[in-house]
């Protein structure tokens, strides 16, 4: 019996037991996965619960429940991986062989690394949202903040979901506007980057709707410290911000398991073949989703179009034949902008958002970049997607890689850098 152990059931890991158990042999393969508990959640959930749209139970369901007849779920702590011994440590001392490995335990916000915001998040005059009970606390402060000064803040990047703080301003503003509040709420965003995004043209679009929303620009600003007491974020060249209520996106980091193991790089990171998502460092290591360095966005489309090129490769892997299915960085993100509309983005390593129409059949076309009700619904209709066709395995008729039809080349920047949105 040769061993597969995946490491992490959240998006990347559920989707690759769903995919590869019908495709080895039961007699001949044994899957094992791991997480430390039985809670998967809906991540993208996390930006419209403060906002009042979900339910905590409409996004937290047994991990158990969306995998498959024939792997077995082990609920505990990765603490530490062999790589020469091919061994997977457990924190309580269970250990685990593997002839093949799976890293997909994803990406956390770690407040824990920037002085202050830690010990503000647990005052509760810091908020973030993107854990459960981080989204459900900021519920409740939105719904009582009635004036003052709110500061959506970016860490640094990469974060998953580079578009979220973008996104939680422009529904902050929605919010507001739509209880009569606006006028009394100053909205800043901050961010370490030269504008509101990374890529130029999207960068430049989504700047355009921080101004005519009347939301002041921070950029440039690298965060050294938070002081709860003051309630002001003070950067590396002591630029100060004072707040009454900020959200903030803290460091996002990959797993504390991987630095241990000797497999992560400063962020804990697992460097690998950004085509092949195969380890740099072990031929029978392969990571998936926000785990890895590749640079592409930290995005559950990523980890989607990832999964579907992955299964191919490493069944010819195993085989001893070459990987022929490449990965091109393709991401896609409906970016909600408040009163019912969203923009949607598609790009890949190469190719940066361009404006113009996503095809699909039946509900689409979407607008890219540009607002538009469709769009909106495409993102609310995307949690059943997910739930019942994605973690599933199921296929979904969106390709695996980026298609330039329906898109505005002509619009594409002269200057775009080579590292797409998200890093
Ligand atoms: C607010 C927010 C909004 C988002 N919106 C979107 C969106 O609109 N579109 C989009 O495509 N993506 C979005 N994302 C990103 C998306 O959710 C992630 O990119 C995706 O879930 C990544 O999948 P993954 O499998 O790599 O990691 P995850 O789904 O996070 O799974 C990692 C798993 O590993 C487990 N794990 C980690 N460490 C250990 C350990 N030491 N031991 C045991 N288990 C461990 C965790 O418990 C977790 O279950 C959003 C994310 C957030 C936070």
């Amino acid at each position: 019996m040769r061993r597969l152990v995946v490491l992490g059931a959240g998006t990347a890991g559920t989707m690759v037991c769903n995919k590869l158990r019908s495709r080895l042999p039961t007699d001949e393969w044994s899957i094992t996965v791991v997480d430390r508990d039985d809670e998967h959640v809906y991540q993208p959930g996390l930006l419209l619960m403060p906002f009042g749209a979900y339910r905590s139970d409409e996004l937290v369901k047994p991990r158990r429940r969306y995998l498959p007849d024939g792997v077995d779920l082990v609920l505990g702590e990765v603490d530490r991986v062999d790589a020469e011994a091919r061994t997977v440590a457990l924190v309580g001392g269970r250990t685990l062989e593997y002839d093949y490995l799976v890293i997909a335990t994803g990406t956390s916000p770690r407040p824990d690394q920037t002085p202050g915001m830690a010990e503000g998040i647990a005052a509760g005059n810091v908020h973030e949202f993107f854990t459960l009970p981080g989204a459900t606390r900021l519920r409740q402060a939105l719904e009582a903040f009635d004036s003052g000064r709110l500061v959506v803040h970016v860490t640094e990047m990469p974060i998953k979901c580079p578009v979220a703080p973008l996104e939680f301003t422009f529904l902050a503003d929605a919010f507001f506007a739509e209880r009569g509040r606006r006028d009394r709420v100053e909205i800043t965003y901050v961010t370490p980057l030269e504008g509101a995004f990374t890529k130029p043209i999207a960068s430049r679009h989504l700047g355009g709707m921080l101004d005519e929303r009347k939301v002041h620009l921070e950029p440039d600003f690298v965060v050294d410290r938070i002081d709860p007491d003051a309630r002001t974020l003070v950067s590396m060249d002591e630029r100060e911000i004072d707040y009454d209520l900020l959200v903030t996106i803290p460091l996002n980091m990959g797993a504390d398991f991987l630095a241990r193991s000797g497999l992560g790089d400063d962020l804990n990171y697992v460097p690998v073949d950004k085509h092949t998502l195969l380890s740099k460092a072990h031929d029978s290591i392969f990571v998936l989703g926000d785990a890895t360095d590749i640079p592409a966005s930290k995005a559950g489309s990523v980890a989607h179009f990832e999964v579907e090129l992955f299964v191919d490769n490493f069944l010819a892997h195993l085989d001893g034949k070459p990987m022929t299915r490449s990965f091109d960085g393709h991401a896609n993100c409906f970016i909600e902008s408040g009163h019912g509309r969203a923009l949607l983005i598609d790009f890949n390593y190469d190719t940066e958002p361009l404006p113009g129409k996503y095809p699909l059949p039946v509900v689409g076309p979407f607008t890219l970049l540009a607002e538009s009700r469709i769009n909106h619904l495409g993102k609310l209709g995307f949690r059943w997607v997910y739930w019942n066709f994605l973690l599933r395995g199921r296929p979904v008729p969106v390709p695996a890689l980026m298609s330039l039809a329906g898109k505005d080349a002509a619009a594409s920047s002269p200057t775009a850098p080579s590292a797409p949105a998200g890093r």
